[in-house]
């Protein structure tokens, strides 16, 4: 549904989502345009505090320590709810003490500001400190998947040069024990427990979690940092060769303090819940630096995806704020609203889902199920921070990304043979979305990639390989990456399109999209569809959904064939690898699968 086509259903989406809600706080930004021309990035740093006597910015200090100074020490910062029901809240102070704790744990060990500390975990409180920690120590983390697999592992630590590794001692006997000798240059593992296990005791360089901590002071005083200090590490991947290491610096935390307010509209004294992994951008920029800059208490469940799981956390902690992902909402979609039903969500004011295309369904089942629409936003690993958004007080567009925050500038671009790109001005044109350089959380670099690095930027822009367009109203539309994009007898299609105009039916749960070459037309789009339980793959509904899309589409831009799989490959962050079910059906290598979640072959 869009705004164009929707007609009355876009109208009545539009007035139920606007109707009053009493007792719900105004809109941190109720009015974009207005905040658009008004705002500077220097304006950013009104709502922080910087290190005392101008030592500069650190997001540690930003996210944890200043909030003593402003009375909210006793607050709960973190409040983590383990697989097994256990509960452990954190304040602001206390989180303050643990960061300072560890803080003096690297500096005993010996490590120098800049040198890289590693953790692989899953979403433990440990985690938490530990990355905050090095921070103030003015080390640069890499917070990894622990779902990552040995290769994947060892690849990022060589990459990163990590000197210091944080895991469970379950992880590092099946993950990480084996690479030693490899990792030459990974001085100290840190093993979460009281005690090293028996087993491990004689593994060079191993310490106890517990130890270290109970023999550091809990008072740090975080040195002069300098806002262009590397932070963050995060490793995402590339069409091609090495995953890519992006850069992060302590300035991107100006960005994750207006943004926290801004695209996910944070007040004071909220319960937030942000639903990824540390391991994947999202769950550090805003599951845990942005949510602990703005003072609310975050939400860490430790446990996976379960519908009803997640629907009692929502219900149970009052959770005010929630921000997830497009492959949980559909997941929750295809059970129904029935587990909804009896539940107390009135704490629920805002909701939000980033990291793929959001099909407009889901949009419009979040006011079915839970009474508000999901709000979609844009944003990816090299850009630090969101950038694009439906915002609070905005008209949301089911399907689209929404418009650009205030302090960013996007444009649809292409790219000329001369190496220049040519901004594209006209509404609705298909072309490469970027981004005008820079902005506080914007990447500064990959590692040992400095051309690749280099290559992103053309004529002042940001190219961020995605395609979109732009509608006359300056909302942003998702089309698909660069390269999966399909090009068929001259039209360029988007396969989100496709699939979106799949997931319509309802026998649809997933559908993923590819381009197949033919010596005719260039080439032929083919779907690759999951269907929801009770339906039947079969000649007859191959038949049905082709005319479905047909219809939908048009004849040019529907799918010529269509094939049925039990479950279409994603990745950790829930995208569908769309190249690997293209590299499949082509017979080509299949490349890099670190980043692969599911995987059932038919
Ligand atoms: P990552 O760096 O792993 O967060 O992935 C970033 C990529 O995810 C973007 O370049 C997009 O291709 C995709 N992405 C993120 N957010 C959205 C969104 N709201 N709609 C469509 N695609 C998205």
């Amino acid at each position: 549904m869009t705004r164009s086509s929707g007609g009355e259903a876009a109208e009545r989406f539009q007035r139920i989502v606007k109707q009053p809600r009493p007792g719900m706080p105004t809109p941190n930004l109720p009015d974009r345009a207005a905040e658009c021309a008004r705002f500077r990035w220097e304006d950013a740093a009104a709502l922080l505090d910087g290190l005392p006597d101008g030592a500069g910015l650190n997001i540690a200090h930003e996210a944890v320590d200043r909030h003593l100074r402003h009375g909210r020490g006793d607050r709960c910062a973190i409040r983590w709810i383990g697989k097994a029901g256990q509960r452990i809240e954190l304040s602001y102070a206390e989180l303050a003490r643990q960061t300072a704790r560890f803080a003096q744990v690297l500096a005993a060990l010996g490590l120098a500001p800049g040198e890289r500390v590693f953790v692989l975990m899953g979403r433990l409180p440990e985690l938490y400190t530990a990355v905050l920690g090095a921070l103030k120590a003015r080390c640069a983390v890499s917070p990894l998947f622990s779902a990552f697999g040995p290769e994947p592992i060892a690849t990022r630590c060589e990459m990163g040069d990590a000197r210091v590794l944080v895991t469970t001692p379950e992880l590092y006997r099946r993950k990480v024990r084996g690479l030693r000798e490899r990792l030459g240059g990974l001085r100290h593992v840190i093993l979460t427990g009281a005690a090293l296990p028996a087993d491990l005791a004689a593994d060079p360089g191993l310490h106890a979690w517990d130890d270290l901590m109970a023999r550091a002071s809990p008072d740090y005083v975080i040195g002069p940092t300098d806002p262009e200090t590397v932070s963050l590490i995060h490793f995402t991947s590339g069409t091609t060769g090495r995953p890519k290491g992006a850069i992060h610096v302590h300035q991107a935390v100006l960005a994750h303090a207006v943004t926290g307010r801004w695209a996910l509209d944070l007040h004071d004294g909220d319960v937030y819940w942000c639903t990824a992994d540390p391991g994947w951008v999202t769950g550090t920029s805003y599951g845990l630096i942005a949510p602990l800059v703005a003072g609310v208490t975050s939400v860490v469940v430790e446990a996976e995806f379960d519908a009803q799981a997640w629907y009692d956390v929502l219900e149970r902690e009052r959770v005010n704020v929630w921000y997830t992902a497009p492959t949980a909402i559909r997941m929750m979609m295809k059970l129904g609203t029935d587990a909804l039903r009896g539940r107390d969500l009135s704490a629920l004011r805002f909701m939000a889902s980033v990291g793929e295309p959001l099909n407009p369904e889901g949009v419009v089942w979040g006011l079915e199920a839970f009474g508000l629409p999901f709000h979609d936003n844009w944003w990816q690993t090299e850009t630090g921070g969101i950038m694009i958004a439906n915002t609070a007080a905005m008209d949301i567009q089911p399907g689209s990304m929404g418009q650009p925050l205030p302090g960013i500038t996007a444009a649809i671009v292409e790219r000329r043979p001369d190496g220049h790109v040519a901004v594209l001005d006209e509404a609705g044109r298909d072309g490469e979305l970027a981004l005008k350089a820079p902005w506080p959380s914007m990447m500064r670099g990959y590692l040992h990639e400095e051309a690749r690095y280099r290559k992103c930027f053309v004529d002042g822009w940001y190219l961020t390989g995605d395609l979109a367009r732009c509608d006359a109203e300056g909302y942003f539309w998702f089309v698909g990456r660069a390269d999966d994009v399909i090009k068929s007898a001259g039209h360029l299609i988007g396969p989100f399109e496709v699939e979106s105009a799949l997931m319509e039916h309802p026998a649809v749960a997933e559908a993923g999209v590819i381009g197949i070459p033919d010596p005719t037309v260039g080439e032929v789009v083919k779907a690759f569809v999951a269907l929801k339980p009770g339906f039947e793959a079969g000649e007859a509904l191959n038949r049905e959904l082709l005319g479905h899309a047909r219809k939908r589409l048009g004849a040019a831009v529907a799918p010529k064939a269509i094939d049925f799989r039990s479950s279409l490959p994603r990745t950790r962050s829930g995208k569908i690898m769309r190249r690997l079910l293209k590299a499949r059906e082509l017979g080509l290598p299949e490349g890099d699968l670190s980043t692969l979640e599911n995987d059932e072959q038919p």
